[in-house]
């Protein structure tokens, strides 16, 4: 997501501008992941229609960039003969000013500044780490993005800076695993404390984090810090220890409970969102079944469920994947199910409540804006409200979106 943003506001200020449709394009540039099997088939599927394009419009240029460029490299051109450039993850800055090179040479795209400025905007996403050396058994992002390393305390902290000074109102910080940020003798709730100490920001929000290093000095800046977001996402995976155990995820469901508890005692308003994985090696109805039971019982404001997808080079790519697909699909359906039920019912239960929203953007019919907790309401149009705090009063909920009234 970051690079993404990195790579929009460098080409933006290199005079391109993005297109509403695919046939009005002359440069292709995608982002790719590649910790799900799924994801990098829809890329497959994305290049075969885009090559087709080009046999009609030779002078079009294809670029693929991120883990999946980085996973399989030169192989990607090999495969997609018309692929102009592949942009793997570890040596990214090399990356974009070869991307730069490349887009530069059309006619329709002249180099029009090189003293890049970034686009004024009110939500800005900072990256402060890379890599991961968690080694979760069914985790790629080790291998496609190296060890973990924590970028320098002082640069994170200008370029926060200057996004603010550029109207910036939102930070995220983000990284494989906040948390576990150090550089030097500066840790993540050190980081985040300064950070809330720039002038003219408003709001952080981080993504995302490992439970194994959630600990009570980050609890207490994200309770005690009004710039603080009142939202967490934290992976919970599964609840069932023996798979916990065997994903390599080093906390026990019970561990990860005792933080929720922590987190609601500190912060009684908190949204804590997850990530779940069904499906995995050796996963039982019985286990399958903690994990449910663990959705219903912490009521999640929202979280992510993938069907395991056996990842080269992973522990878990060498057991055996034995639970169904038709089995997997199961599971899945049923988490998500039941993750709606909750959410549903959060939000019904918000209706009359008053909240502190940013005004994000102007979207089809009314502004977006979003709750500390990460809720996003609807308002009525006004332009002068972009990158605003307000007050409003919740209305309406509709299945997740919530509507609102701005009050005084
Ligand atoms: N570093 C982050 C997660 C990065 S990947 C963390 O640990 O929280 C995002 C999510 O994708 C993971 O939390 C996991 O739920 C899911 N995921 C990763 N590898 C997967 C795989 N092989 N199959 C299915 N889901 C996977
Ligand atoms: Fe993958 Fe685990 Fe690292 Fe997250 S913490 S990136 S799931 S290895």
């Amino acid at each position: 997501m970051c690079d993404s943003d990195r790579l929009d506001s460098i080409l933006l200020a290199y005079g391109a501008s993005k297109v509403d449709n695919f046939l009005d394009a002359d440069v292709f540039i995608l982002n790719t992941c590649s910790v799900r099997m799924q994801s990098e088939q829809k890329i497959f599927s994305y290049l075969g229609k885009i090559e087709e394009f080009k046999q009609q419009n030779s002078d079009i240029k294809i670029i693929v960039m991120g883990c999946m460029a980085e996973r399989l490299g030169y192989d990607i051109k090999k495969r997609f003969k018309s692929v102009d450039l592949v942009v793997g993850t570890k040596d990214i800055d090399n990356g974009i000013s070869k991307i730069i090179d490349l887009c530069c040479l059309k006619n329709s795209f002249k180099k029009i500044n090189s003293n890049v400025k970034l686009r004024s905007k009110i939500v800005s996403h900072i990256t402060i780490m890379k890599g991961c050396n968690n080694y979760c058994s069914y985790c790629i992002v080790p291998f496609v993005r190296g060890i973990e390393k924590s970028f320098d305390y002082n640069t994170i902290i200008n370029k926060c800076s200057l996004v603010v000074e550029n109207g910036v109102k939102e930070i995220i910080l983000l990284g494989q695993n906040v948390n576990s940020y150090k550089y030097r003798n500066v840790d993540f709730s050190l980081l985040l404390k300064n950070v809330a100490s720039i002038k003219n920001l408003e709001r952080i929000r981080f993504l995302t984090n490992h439970p194994k290093d959630l600990n009570d000095n980050l609890i207490d800046v994200i309770a005690k810090n009004s710039k603080m977001c009142s939202h967490i996402h934290l992976p919970m995976q599964s609840a069932s220890n023996k798979i916990l155990q065997l994903m390599n995820r080093k906390y026990t469901y019970e561990y990860y409970s005792y933080l929720i508890k922590k987190l609601r005692f500190a912060v009684p308003d908190i949204s804590i969102t997850t990530d779940i994985i069904v499906g995995f090696p050796g996963e039982t109805d019985k286990d399958f079944e903690y994990t449910l039971n663990a959705v219903k019982t912490i009521r999640f404001g929202g979280l992510y469920v993938f069907k395991y997808s056996p990842r080269p080079n992973t522990k878990a790519f060498e057991m055996s994947d034995n639970v169904s697909t038709v089995e997997k699909k199961r599971r899945h359906a049923i988490i998500l199910e039941e993750s709606n039920k909750i959410s549903a019912e959060i939000v019904s239960k918000m209706v009359g409540s008053k909240h502190q929203v940013l005004v994000e953007n102007i979207g089809n019919g009314f502004m977006e804006a979003r709750t500390k907790s990460g809720r996003k309401v609807f308002i009525k149009i006004n332009k002068e409200y972009c990158g605003k705090i307000l007050n409003v009063v919740i209305k309406e909920a509709k299945v997740n979106s919530l509507f609102g009234d701005v009050i005084d």
